[in-house]
């Protein structure tokens, strides 16, 4: 693959001339924010839901981002012209800056902010019609008093170790609970069950991220006529579920067959989720902020 082009600070770089410095707070601490974005077909997905969400997480941890939101998108935007980029994957980051080993940001006078934009992995094609299994993390998701899932922030420990659980079970994907045994959300991803007929989703204030993904099932579902609550739920109702997605931007509405050794419904692809999941491909093949 040839080299990429990155933005950063202010300037498109080769990927080779792309480096941070070692005393970045982001390094140093996780401090700091990002996005993960899907181009298509020549278009950013809703370009403007990733950037408020950005903004909002940096304002919650009092990180001070040096553009507007107006240069921001147009960050975003030259970033995949630089690279020809029509469809893929976009990461905005900014973290705290460059400051010295003490905790304290003061020593960090200016955020550091880079944008790669490149290709995407996506889970197996096969998965989208047989369904993907998954497990259960012992690790918790945050607690939102502590450090809120609401802020996409670069501390993604917890997620990580829940990850590499996934993996060494031979899954791809962990299921998290919150403090209280409570569905929350996976690594990466939202969860939705489908019982009955009605489609259920933890709602935000259980500690998990606004996923954009999520909240554009949530707006089709209701075009599309489906009952859709966001309540909370435990995991005999994940396992007792007639379907199961996931949705995130890389993976969008991806079936479940399987949690913790309980195959889910039939244990293929339901029709909601079909349904959901082709909505959702035609939506987004058909709108967003123009790249080009
Ligand atoms: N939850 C977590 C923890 C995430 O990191 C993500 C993003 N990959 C999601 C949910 C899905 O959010 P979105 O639809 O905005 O990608």
């Amino acid at each position: 693959m040839s080299s990429q082009i990155i933005y950063l600070d202010g300037q498109y770089v080769e990927e080779g001339e792309a480096k941070i410095s070692v005393f970045d707070h982001g390094v140093l601490y996780g401090d700091g924010v990002f996005e993960g974005i899907r181009a298509y077909n020549g278009r950013i997905f809703r370009c403007e839901d990733h950037i408020d969400r950005l903004y909002a997480a940096a304002k919650a941890i009092m990180l001070e981002i040096p553009l507007t939101k107006e240069e921001m998108t147009e960050v975003l935007l030259e970033t995949c012209r630089r690279n020809d980029l029509r469809d893929g994957y976009i990461r905005l980051v900014v973290t705290r800056g460059k400051g010295d080993l003490g905790l304290s940001p003061k020593t960090c006078p200016k955020a550091t902010v880079f944008c790669i934009a490149g290709n995407i992995t996506m889970y197996p094609e096969e998965m989208y019609t047989k369904g993907m299994p998954i497990i259960t993390s012992v690790q918790r998701r945050n607690k939102a008093t502590i450090v809120d899932p609401q802020i996409k922030s670069l501390n993604y420990l917890n997620n990580i170790l829940a990850k590499m659980e996934a993996n060494r079970a031979g899954v791809p994907e962990a299921l998290m609970l919150n403090h209280d045994g409570i569905v929350a959300e996976c690594t990466g991803d939202n969860i939705f069950i489908v019982k009955d007929g009605v489609i259920y989703t933890p709602p935000i204030h259980i500690g998990i991220l606004d996923g954009i993904t999520r909240r554009t099932v949530i707006e089709l579902a209701a075009k599309l006529g489906f009952a859709l609550v966001e309540k909370e739920f435990t995991l005999f109702n994940v396992y007792n579920a007639d379907e199961c997605f996931l949705t995130g931007t890389a993976a969008e509405a991806i079936p479940v067959s399987m949690v913790d050794g309980r195959v889910i419904g039939t244990g293929n692809a339901g029709e909601v989720t079909k349904t959901l999941l082709a909505a959702f491909k035609a939506y987004a093949n058909e709108q967003g902020t123009d790249i080009f």
